[in-house]
């Protein structure tokens, strides 16, 4: 099969090189200065990484590295370089500053263009990798698209479609009093239906599946620790998914709900709010991935009220937000993996990085945080071949900040240098033009 692509790789090379010179793919190099081997979980000091078009070829000592001449060289000798991160839980086309009554006024269209801008913002930020999780109307396939064809600026984005859920469940819209009679396609009962869900969402070119196996926070009528869906339902989705070669992840707060995800079988469970020592114990045998959002309560709290969230919401995020912190740091002592999910369009897209700083807090080293936001989020998303390290043969997927973000995490709250695929959104006017991409180059954060 090796010899195969290999076969077929020469042979596309050479219909390039026989087409025109300037197909053959751009080689480019980056000096770094310390570099994050998130693989041997150590950090590398004077390295040479040669990237050529959107792939990394090799990463190896400064000192034994021989370029040939010419060779545009990124100069990233005085700070710090780390594979682009992944974030597993956000919602591209969620702005928390419009208001809980505007937002009833925003058309799947109107929200796409929320997310186009939301991509850049995040791309900008060092998350290269996105998993979106819940959209209406196919608004994150879009913007998934959209980037991959260079119509809008963003990181590889990963699309869920709508969140599926039980009637009255997390993704119904119970705010509404029956006379509006809305519900969307995404609420469904029974298995069948909940299968159906799940090949509509194929259809319609999901990567994922997500559905809700308890009540959330923002939802009405809902209380987080309750479950929703029968395991018989869970285990529907979840085969059909499978069946179809998506992963599942489930969004979980209560631990009966939490367990019924993992029996069924799912990839991951978002939040895992009051997961309980069985919970944990399941996550573990199953090798179950928690994405735990430990960072945004502080923006809900702080910033809610003024953005127009109910009460009763606010009193919701408040009653389970520490507890959930402590449950990860009971399930990172467990030995659970976890990645590094912020749900990101609850407080405003771009600040991911502040979840950094808790994760430590709560128990994680910096180096453990760091690889949940790379590899275990690329784990999860079943592409280590392509992303969440530095290493050859991966996509070149690479940021950088200044000072050492081992000792002081929330140094990666500001960006100095961002690529994504071999061209750099992110630099200084030299890193910018050694490989641009097709957008204006943004300044290093200070
Ligand atoms: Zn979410």
């Amino acid at each position: 099969m090796r010899k195969l692509i290999a076969a077929a790789a020469l042979a596309l090379l050479a219909c390039a090189s026989a087409g025109a010179e300037e197909a053959k793919p751009r080689t480019v190099a980056i000096q770094a200065g310390r570099l994050v081997d998130v693989i041997n979980q150590r950090v590398l000091t004077d390295q040479t990484i040669v990237i050529e078009g959107d792939r990394i070829v090799s990463v190896s000592p400064t000192a034994a590295t021989t370029l040939p001449a010419g060779t545009p060289t990124i100069d990233l000798s005085g700070k710090t370089v780390l594979p682009g991160f992944v974030d597993t839980h956000v919602h591209l086309t969620t702005d928390p500053t419009i208001s809980f009554l505007d937002s009833y006024h925003i058309t799947p269209a109107r929200a796409a263009v929320i997310g186009a801008m939301n991509a850049r913002r995040t791309l900008l930020a060092g998350f290269t990798v996105a998993r979106n999780l819940s959209s209406e109307a196919y608004a994150d396939v879009a913007l998934r698209d959209g980037v991959e064809r260079g119509d809008i600026m963003g990181p590889r984005i990963f699309a869920a479609g709508g969140m599926i859920s039980m009637t009255g469940g997390h993704g119904d819209d119970n705010h509404l009093a029956p006379q509006y009679r809305y519900s969307s396609e995404d609420v469904v009962d029974g298995p069948d239906a909940a299968r159906q869900a799940v090949r509509r969402h194929v259809k319609f070119g999901a990567d994922l599946i997500k559905f809700a196996t308890t009540g959330g926070v923002f939802s009405a009528n809902t209380s987080p620790g309750t479950s929703h869906f029968t395991l018989e339902e869970a285990r529907a989705i979840v085969e059909e998914a499978h069946n179809l070669g998506r992963t599942v992840t489930a969004h979980a707060h209560g631990a009966g709900g939490i367990k019924m995800a993992i029996r069924a079988g799912v990839d991951s469970v978002e939040h895992a709010s009051l997961i309980d020592a069985e919970g944990i114990r399941m996550a573990r045998a199953a090798g179950t991935i928690l994405s735990m959002d430990i960072y945004n309560t502080d923006y809900t709290q702080a910033e809610g009220r003024k953005n127009g969230v109910p009460e009763v919401n606010i009193q919701k995020d408040k009653d389970i937000g520490d507890i959930q912190r402590e449950n990860f740091r009971r399930a990172l002592r467990a030995g659970v993996r976890l990645s590094f999910g912020t749900d990101a369009g609850v407080y405003p897209h771009g600040d991911n990085a502040r979840q950094f700083a808790i994760y430590v807090r709560y128990g994680m080293t910096p180096m453990q945080a760091i690889v949940s936001a790379t590899q275990t989020g690329a784990q999860l998303l079943k592409r280590e071949d392509d992303f969440g390290a530095i290493a050859p043969g991966r996509f070149a997927d690479i940021v950088a900040v200044d000072g050492d973000p081992l000792a002081d995490i929330t140094r990666l709250e500001r960006m100095a240098f961002v690529m994504k695929g071999g061209q750099v959104y992110r630099g200084t006017d030299a890193q910018c033009a050694a490989a641009p991409s097709a957008w204006a180059c943004e300044a290093p954060q200070r």
